[in-house]
C-alpha cells in the first residue's frame, strides 16, 4: 500500500512569532510556486513551532499546502493545570497536528507512557492528528533491548486508540541517542526498528491498518543523509529537529521525499 511520505519540522522552543513567519517565507521561497500548488504526489509538510509562535505561522502559511502542528497538548478539556494548552486552544488557532510523546518531554519534564496515552486520546477526540514519538536511549540500544522498550511504548500510547482512529496517528521512531547528537541511525538499523513496530501494528490492528500507518524517522536527519533513511521500505517520512530551522536545508530534504515517493 502505498504511504504518502510526511516531512515534519520540530522547532522545539525555537523561533519567535516574528523569526517563524520569516522561516517560513524563506521556506516559501524554496519553491518555484511558493508551496501553494496542490501537489498530492509531493510529500506532506507539517511545521510544528512553539504555542506562542503558531498564529503567525498559520498566518504565514495561508494558501500553502503547509501543515502546522502543536508540540504537545494537555488530556483536560480545561482547568487547574498551570503551563499546559488544551485541544480546544490548540484547535482554535487552527492547526491539524500536534506531537505527543517527544523523548525531550519524557526525559526533562516527566512524560510517562501513562500520560502519553491520556494525550493522544485528547488530541484525536479534539479532531487533531497525532505524531506519536518512541524511541529507546543508548543503554537500552546497548543491553539489546531497543524491540522490548519500543513495544511497550506503542502498546501503552496507542492503549485506547482503536484500529478507526489509527488514519490519524503517525508514529515517529526516535532514537533518543540520536536526537539533536549529529549521531544519525543508519538506513539498516532505522528501517529494522521500522519493520518491527510494523509488525506489531499488524498484531494490534491487522494488516491493513499496519501497511496504512505512516511510520517516521527521527534523529538527526538532515539534507546530505535523508535520502538513504527516506528510500527504506518502512520509512514513511522523517521528524526533523536542527535542519527544520534552515530553510534550505528543510526544502532539500522535502524535495529528496518527492523524488523517491514510494
Ligand atoms: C526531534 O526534535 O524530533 C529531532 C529529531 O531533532 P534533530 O533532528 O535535531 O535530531
Amino acid at each position: 500500500m502505498a504511504r504518502r511520505f510526511l516531512i515534519a519540522g520540530n522547532w522545539k522552543m525555537n523561533m519567535t512569532a516574528a523569526a517563524g513567519a520569516q522561516l517560513i517565507a524563506d521556506l516559501k521561497a524554496q519553491f518555484d510556486c511558493g508551496m501553494k500548488c496542490a501537489n498530492t504526489e509531493g510529500p506532506e509538510v507539517l511545521v510544528c513551532p512553539p504555542f506562542t509562535t503558531i498564529a503567525a505561522v498559520v498566518k504565514a502559511a495561508e494558501g500553502t499546502v503547509l501543515n502546522v502542528g502543536a508540540q504537545n497538548i494537555h488530556w483536560a478539556e480545561k482547568g487547574a493545570f498551570t503551563g499546559e494548552i488544551s485541544g480546544e486552544m490548540l484547535k482554535e488557532t487552527g492547526i491539524n497536528y500536534v506531537i505527543i510523546g517527544h523523548s525531550e518531554r519524557r526525559q526533562y519534564f516527566g512524560e510517562t507512557d501513562e500520560t502519553v496515552a491520556k494525550r493522544v486520546q485528547a488530541a484525536l477526540a479534539s479532531g487533531l492528528k497525532v505524531v506519536l514519538c518512541v524511541g529507546e536511549t543508548l543503554a537500552q540500544r546497548e543491553s539489546n533491548i531497543t524491540d522490548e522498550v519500543i513495544a511497550l511504548q506503542v502498546k501503552t500510547d496507542l492503549g485506547a486508540v482503536a484500529a478507526d482512529q489509527m488514519a490519524n496517528v503517525v508514529i515517529a521512531y526516535e532514537p533518543v541517542w540520536a536526537i539533536g547528537t549529529g549521531k544519525v541511525a543508519t538506513d539498516e538499523q532505522a528501517e529494522e526498528v521500522h519493520k518491527n513496530i510494523r509488525a506489531l501494528l499488524a498484531k494490534m490492528y491487522g494488516a491493513d491498518v499496519a501497511a496504512a500507518t505512516r511510520i517516521l524517522y527521527g534523529g538527526s536527519m538532515n539534507a546530505k543523509n535523508c535520502a538513504g533513511l527516506l528510500a527504506q521500505p518502512d520509512i514513511d517520512g522523517g521528524l526533523i529537529g536542527g535542519a527544520a530551522l534552515k530553510p534550505v536545508d528543510f526544502a532539500t530534504i522535502i524535495k529528496t521525499a518527492k523524488d523517491i515517493a514510494k
